[in-house]
This record gives C-alpha cells, sequence and structure tokens, in this order.
C-alpha cells in the first residue's frame, strides 16, 4: 500500500482506532482478520463521449481576434456555463444562429472571446470498496471528486461497517465513487457518467446486495439515474427502489433524509450540551463545507437559535460576528444558479475571512462537514472552541485527537456523530420493501430515539460505567477501563459486528 510522505496511509492510520479497541474487546483472531481489509476492491474505469466546450480566451489570446464579427446565438440555453468558466456547447447552439468563427475562435456577446474546443471520449478511474457485509447487504455513498484513491475508499467502507453497527441499522459497509471534478462537467454528462458505473457494477449491486447513497459530489438526481440504470426494463422494478437511498421523495426517497445526516449531528450536540447544561439558544458554531451535511447542520442549529458565527468552503470563508443569515446563505449556495460552485465566497450577509483566521475564531462547537484531516494538530493548536462535532468523515488527524484530548475539547467522532444519514437511508429502504410513506415527524422521532441511546452507551463505555436503564444497556460493551470516545464507539460497533460471526459461526 502507497505511503503519503513517509507518513502511513488513510487507511492504516484509520485502522488504529480498529485495533485498539479489538484489542480490548479481546477480539476473536479470526473476526479480526475478516475485518481488517475489505470483502472486495472493485477497481474499473467508465468512459463516456464528452461534448465541444467554449474555452475563454485571456487578454493576450483576445488581442488578434477583436475585431471578429459577434456571434448571435439564439438557444441562449444551449450554451451550460460550468464552473470552471468554460460553456458546455449543445448542438441546438447552431439552430438559427448567425455565427462568425476565426481560427475556431467565436465572439459572444455579452460572454466574451472563446476557442472553441472539441470535446470526445473521456475515461474516468472508478471504485467500488465493499468492506463487510455480515451485519446485512453493503452500503455506502458514492463520491465525485477529483482527488480520489483507493486508500481513501477503503477507509470510508470500513467506517461505514463500524457506522451501521452502531447505528443498528441492518446494513454492512462499502463506499465508492469516481475521480471526477463534477464542476467541470454538464448536467448530461455527469447523467452519462453515472449510468456507465451503473452499467458496470449492475451485478455487484442491488437492494439485499448493495445499496449506493449520495456523498460528496452527488445527490437525489444522481441517485435517481442510479435507479432507472438498475431497474431499467425490469418488469417489477417498483421493488426495486431500494437498490439506492438519498432519491428524491417523490420516487420512493423519505422525507427527512436530505436532512438527516445534519439532523444526526445536531442530536448528537443536543445530548453533548444538555448533559453539560449548555444551551444550544445562543451558542457560537463553526461549520466546514455548506454541502448536504454543512447547511443542514446550519439550518436546523440556527432554527434553534445557535448563532452560526463562520462557514468556510473550498472557494472561501464567511464571518459574521453577530451570526450569519443561515437561510439566506442557504439560497445563496443552493438555489441561486449564478452560483456554480454553491459556495459561500460571495454572501453579501458576511465578511470574507482567511481559511487561517477561521480557525481561530471563538465559539462553542466546531462542525466540519467538508472533506477528511483537516483537524491537524496545527488546526487542533488553534481552535478556541468547547466540541468539535464531526459531520464529515475522518475530519481529524492522529496528531489533530491528540492535541484535541490535550487541550479538554471534546470529539463526537464520526461515526456516531454523522450516522443519521445511513439510518435514514434504512428507513427509506424499509419503506421500499413495504411500499410505505412516513411522515418526517416518525423519521426525526426514530432518528432520534436511536442516535441519542447509541450516544449514550458509547458515553458510557468510554467512562467505564456499564447500567442498564429503561432505554439501553451498556453492560455488555463495557470493557472494564475508561477509554476516549473514539475508541469506545468503535468498541460498540465491534462488539455488535463480532456477535454475528460467533453466534453464526464461518462459513467454509
Ligand atoms: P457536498 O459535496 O454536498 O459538500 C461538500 C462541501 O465541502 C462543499 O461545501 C465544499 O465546498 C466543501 N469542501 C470541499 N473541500 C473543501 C476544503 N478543502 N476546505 C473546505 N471546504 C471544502 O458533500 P456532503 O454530502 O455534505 O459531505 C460532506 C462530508 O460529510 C463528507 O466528509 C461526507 O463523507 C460526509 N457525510 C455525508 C453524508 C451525506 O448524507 N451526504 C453522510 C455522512 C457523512
Amino acid at each position: 500500500m502507497a505511503v503519503r510522505n513517509g507518513k502511513k496511509t488513510f487507511y492504516e492510520e484509520a485502522m488504529e482506532t480498529f485495533h485498539r479497541a479489538a484489542d480490548l474487546i479481546r477480539m476473536h483472531p479470526r473476526v479480526r482478520m475478516e475485518l481488517e481489509e475489505p470483502d472486495f476492491e472493485h477497481i474499473f474505469y467508465v468512459t463516456i463521449d464528452t461534448r465541444d466546450r467554449l474555452v475563454p480566451l485571456d487578454d493576450e489570446e483576445v488581442k488578434p481576434f477583436r475585431a471578429l464579427p459577434p456571434s448571435d446565438v439564439k438557444a441562449g440555453d444551449a450554451l451550460e456555463p460550468l464552473a470552471d468558466g468554460k460553456f458546455v456547447l449543445h448542438r441546438r447552439a447552431l439552430l438559427k444562429a448567425d455565427i462568425s468563427i476565426r481560427q475556431g475562435v467565436i465572439n459572444i456577446p455579452g460572454k466574451g472571446f472563446f476557442r472553441i474546443e472539441k470535446g470526445g471520449p473521456r475515461k474516468f478511474k472508478a471504485y467500488r470498496i465493499q468492506h463487510n457485509q455480515v451485519r446485512g447487504p453493503y452500503k455506502g455513498g458514492i463520491r465525485y471528486h477529483k482527488e480520489c484513491s483507493l486508500d481513501l475508499f477503503k477507509t470510508l467502507a470500513a467506517d461505514m461497517t463500524w457506522k451501521t453497527a452502531i447505528s443498528e441499522v441492518p446494513f454492512g459497509g462499502a463506499k465508492g465513487g469516481i475521480r471526477i471534478d463534477p464542476f467541470a462537467f454538464s448536467k448530461e454528462e455527469i447523467e452519462h457518467v453515472t449510468l456507465r458505473y451503473v452499467y458496470k457494477l449492475k451485478n455487484l449491486m442491488g437492494p439485499f446486495i448493495d445499496i449506493p447513497a449520495p456523498d460528496v459530489g452527488t445527490n437525489g438526481e444522481i441517485m435517481a439515474y442510479m435507479m432507472r440504470q438498475f431497474t431499467d426494463g425490469e418488469r417489477e422494478h417498483h421493488r426495486m427502489r431500494g437498490v439506492v437511498t438519498g432519491k428524491d421523495v417523490r420516487i420512493g426517497g423519505s422525507e427527512g433524509r436530505i436532512k438527516a445526516t445534519g439532523q444526526g449531528v445536531v442530536y448528537c450536540i443536543e445530548e453533548w450540551a444538555r448533559e453539560r447544561k449548555l444551551d444550544i439558544k445562543g451558542a457560537r458554531v463553526l461549520v466546514q463545507g455548506f454541502g448536504n451535511v454543512g447547511s443542514a447542520t446550519a439550518e436546523i442549529l440556527a432554527a434553534l437559535g445557535a448563532k452560526v458565527v463562520a462557514v468556510n468552503d473550498v472557494n472561501g470563508t464567511i464571518h459574521r460576528d453577530g451570526g450569519l443569515d443561515i437561510p439566506a446563505l442557504v439560497h445563496h449556495v443552493h438555489q441561486n444558479p449564478q452560483n456554480l460552485r454553491r459556495t459561500v465566497a460571495g454572501f453579501p450577509g458576511g465578511t470574507a475571512i482567511s481559511k487561517d483566521d477561521f480557525w481561530g475564531i471563538d465559539a462553542d462547537f466546531l462542525v466540519p462537514a467538508a472533506l477528511g484531516e483537516e483537524i491537524d494538530g496545527p488546526v487542533a493548536e488553534r481552535l478556541k472552541v468547547k466540541l468539535v462535532a464531526e459531520g464529515a468523515n475522518g475530519p481529524t488527524t492522529r496528531e489533530g485527537d491528540r492535541v484535541l484530548a490535550a487541550r479538554g475539547i471534546d470529539v463526537i467522532p464520526d461515526i456516531i456523530c454523522n450516522a443519521g444519514g445511513v439510518t435514514v437511508s434504512y428507513y427509506e429502504w424499509l419503506q421500499n420493501q413495504r411500499l410505505e410513506h412516513w411522515s418526517e415527524a416518525e423519521v426525526n422521532g426514530r432518528l432520534e430515539q436511536t442516535i441519542k441511546k447509541n450516544w449514550a452507551i458509547v458515553r458510557d463505555i468510554a467512562r467505564n460505567r456499564p447500567q442498564r436503564t429503561p432505554l439501553y444497556d451498556s453492560r455488555p460493551y463495557c470493557v472494564g477501563q475508561a477509554v476516549d470516545v473514539r475508541t469506545a464507539a468503535m468498541i460498540l460497533a465491534l462488539k455488535r459486528i463480532e456477535a454475528h460471526y460467533l453466534l453464526e459461526g464461518f462459513s467454509q
């Protein structure tokens, strides 16, 4: 396995918690061996035909073409803007158009001078890592991102195995996706790459085999493409809706799924705050990442009266000490078609600050909801918060963890903190199997009970406080000594997974 700059791989580093917890519960050696590597690592390629593009010229390149007559493109929507400044040139742009092209350059009034770049076939590396299925079908998100690797997907797939066990949903763990920058391709190209991905994966997935869901760079629209491709031509396609979760509610998705991960983060924060007699109302919050998880968490916390004072994303950071107007920010990022990068940058209701300054803002809670390894040692040294609630997967490095512990900053670890998404995915899958539709109140009621109950067990394991209450029994999980919360969460997962191997035995 590749070693990153002399450091351990993501996977090796993430598995340190696994091994620590496995030692503490004296895990059966064969079970440990089953869990320490994924069941299957599927790596493959998908190809698509891409459309021609208009590539903007810089000032120097424009000079020889200043006299080029403007072209009149009537079907304006046939030039699809991309976040990288290019336009996808759909063929209908030529209908009734009055066009002048010189040496492949075109002048479009209001848009600028462009070089026409020929499209053609493109190849992308794709992954699906199926980590473990002893508790149920493989389950986990699909990520479209320009930086992804086998090492990353192995780590995220294993995280899903732990997460599904902690939230007591009858699934295993998987993760996958495509190495692609989704902001650099048209809607149609993203649809095609998705269809091709499912085409190649078709006999490895299914409602009882492997069930994808959205993750970074994917959403309900992409889940709809996946469902359609998987069920294409099947007479009983309505029985197969559970092949993916995170669908639009109008086509078999669950109420509450879009916000479920953020809602789960908030239930965890509420429990943490209740124990310390802190009020969410008026609490100061930092959020990193304003996609699905970050924006839902911010919205729910703001509705409870918290002040989200700063938000950082890949393109910028905004700050308002009195609290940002979160509904307005959601509108700016997610409902404004001009905001092609779906970024908080440029939000008029806040001041732009640097990412470095973001980490140093005084607040009660930090919710990392972007990518992994953001909170390393130096960042952890700078934080002035009481709690890090991990909405993202793997946002804190081992060094970051050590610094947070030494500084007395609490952590709610990812494998419980962001488990709300997969929990409601299970409710979606159940509703699909039963052809039912539950209300949002029912979904959230069940989610709250599951998250709060399992978080209470994790806390009991951490403090070595075995007890039986009317709601739960932590006695089978405590290990006779206090442990850090991340290890405690892993102990809960491993005990539940190990029970399957020990009680069912191994098929030979
Ligand atoms: P998303 O694609 O909707 O949003 C990602 C956000 O992260 C964007 O705002 C982006 O600008 C920001 N970002 C990316 N790189 C960044 C960087 N270097 N610095 C700062 N910000 C950066 O993704 P999402 O679905 O909200 O997922 C976010 C995290 O939550 C991921 O770690 C994902 O694995 C985890 N997660 C998601 C779900 C879910 O249901 N979607 C469930 C559990 C965990």
